[in-house]
């Protein structure tokens, strides 16, 4: 993961000028208001994994806190 990021301004993929009103996705792109949101761009940053972690993640602590509970 070495590529440098150019920050710009304008939508990543109408390449509208978006000001102060840009979103940064976590695919790294800026977006504008309407395609900010990943299935609007076709995001390539893998979404169903984080959610998936970010799940595991707070089911394990929560396994391990009822299981000190229990203790
Ligand atoms: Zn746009
Ligand atoms: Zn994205």
């Amino acid at each position: 993961m070495s590529e440098i990021k150019i920050k710009k301004n304008r939508c990543n993929l109408c390449n509208k000028k978006t000001n102060i009103n840009y979103f940064e996705c976590k695919c790294g792109n800026n977006y504008c208001e309407y395609h900010r949101f990943p299935f609007e761009h076709s995001c390539n940053y893998d979404w169903k994994q984080t959610n998936k972690q970010n799940l595991e993640k707070t089911l394990g602590e929560a396994i391990k806190k009822s299981n000190s509970l229990s203790i």
